[in-house]
């Protein structure tokens, strides 16, 4: 690793040994699963390359903006409406942990049964060992689910924080709730950047951040064809990755890729012809946690699309309309397009069984897999009722439930293959 990037954990404080240690198994985890695929679309390599300087090219970038004063905010949720600080020249990050390294840490602070997405972000950040929560302003929380809320409360003695209020009904009061918090927190952005929003800078954000949502949804169009163009496994991390790269320049590698994968359907080529194609559905998987959708591919299906906030969530419904007349009219079009995001912390929230069944019609789908991070309760609860539509649908579903570690590989492979056999 070049000296110069050490020298930028240094002055973010990362703990370097451990921080070392972590990075090390990335290459040999990240070979098995997404280098020894065959037939990998040759745009995949950007792709492949962000994730091999992980910590290092982006990071720089980051610090760099911070030193100049822009808003570096770091997020754990869609639902922070990245095209504010982005008006202002500066990012959202997003920092949900998807590694089981930093839980441990999280555990002596925090109580064992909690979600390990909130444990892994929690002790990235006590633990020193992530250099986007070291780089950031400030971090941005949301009250969604429970458990984060009442995380952020003890993350705010480590970390300056702002939280978001999160209405949980989406009525009329609650759209009028979540436009004030909108408004809320773009006078938070100006006073930490010290410069004014306003309608032309925010409209060229919305414009932005428009193209990068249009890119993946195109790529998640593509992914509808059969033979599928590109393995489950690699749209999801480019989808991971649009949480944390330079908006443009991802908008672009996207871009690229999807050319490619167009040339591929008008070829016929794609990713394992023949293989039951797959929904999965539930709670986010923040970038390491590729092991759900790698056992499912490795038992020879494909997934097809991914209803999660890693996923189809992350774009779906949030083109922002840049019409009105001033900022408050472009901010109102932000809250309501952000409010299309079906998240189970919301009720009812119909529209997301409603969702999932289309989506299964729309990427011609031959099973459903609910996943659920454990101890994720709005998930967990919301999928008994969605189980329950989708088999009166005579959709085949599989509920399956795991955490970031690797222990239940073997069980998670044996119930996907004999789902696999009874939807083939
Ligand atoms: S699942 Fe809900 S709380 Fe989690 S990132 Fe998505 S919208 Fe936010
Ligand atoms: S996976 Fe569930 S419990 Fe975990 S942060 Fe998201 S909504 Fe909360």
């Amino acid at each position: 690793m070049a000296e110069d990037i050490r020298e930028i954990w240094k002055d973010l404080n990362i703990d370097l040994e451990r921080h070392d240690q972590l990075l090390e198994a990335l290459p040999q985890v990240y070979e098995e699963i997404f280098l020894s695929q065959e037939n990998r679309p040759k745009a995949m390599e950007y792709f492949d390359a962000v994730v091999a300087d992980i910590h290092g090219a982006r990071i720089k970038e980051l610090y760099e903006l911070r030193k100049q004063g822009k808003p570096v905010l770091g997020t754990f949720c869609v639902y922070v409406p990245e095209e504010i600080p982005l008006a202002v020249g500066g990012v959202c990050v997003g920092l949900c942990g998807g590694a089981e390294f930093p839980i441990p840490d999280a555990e002596k602070h925090l109580p064992r049964d909690l979600c390990p997405l909130i444990k892994s972000s929690f002790g990235f950040l006590v633990a020193r060992l992530c250099p986007y929560c070291q780089v950031s302003t400030v971090i941005v929380g949301e009250n969604t689910c429970d458990g984060k809320k009442k995380m952020y409360e003890i993350m705010s003695k480590h970390k300056d924080m702002y939280i978001m209020e999160m209405p949980q009904v989406k009525d009329e009061d609650g759209k009028e709730y979540w436009y004030r918090q909108v408004v809320k927190f773009k006078n938070f952005v100006e006073e930490l950047s010290g410069e004014k929003i306003t309608y032309e800078n925010l409209k060229e954000a919305i414009e932005r951040v428009n193209k990068k949502r249009k890119a993946l949804e195109k790529l998640y169009e593509l992914r509808k064809e059969d033979p599928a163009p590109i393995s489950g496994r690699d749209a999801n991390l480019i989808a991971q990755i649009a949480f944390y790269d330079d908006v443009d320049r991802f908008t672009n590698q996207v871009e690229k890729l999807n050319e490619e994968l167009e040339e591929r359907v008008n070829d016929g080529i794609g990713v394992a012809e023949n293989a039951p194609r797959i929904l999965v559905a539930g709670t986010p998987m923040p970038i390491p946690h590729w092991k759900l959708l790698y056992v499912v591919e490795s038992c020879g299906a494909v997934v097809v699309c991914e209803e999660s906030c890693t996923g189809s969530r992350y774009f779906e419904g949030k083109q922002v309309s840049t019409d009105g007349d001033d900022v408050n009219d472009l901010l109102k079009n932000i809250a309501d397009a952000y409010l299309n995001t079906n998240c189970a912390i919301f009720t009812p929230n119909e529209e997301r069984i409603e969702d999932i069944i289309n989506k299964y019609d729309e990427y011609n789908c031959d099973g459903v897999i609910l996943y659920n991070l454990k101890f994720c309760q709005p998930y967990s609860v919301e999928h008994a009722k969605i189980e329950e539509a989708l088999k009166e649908e005579d959709i085949p579903v599989l509920k399956l439930e795991s955490d970031y570690s690797d222990e239940d590989i073997g069980q998670l492979k044996l119930r996907v293959e004999t789902f696999l056999e009874s939807v083939s």
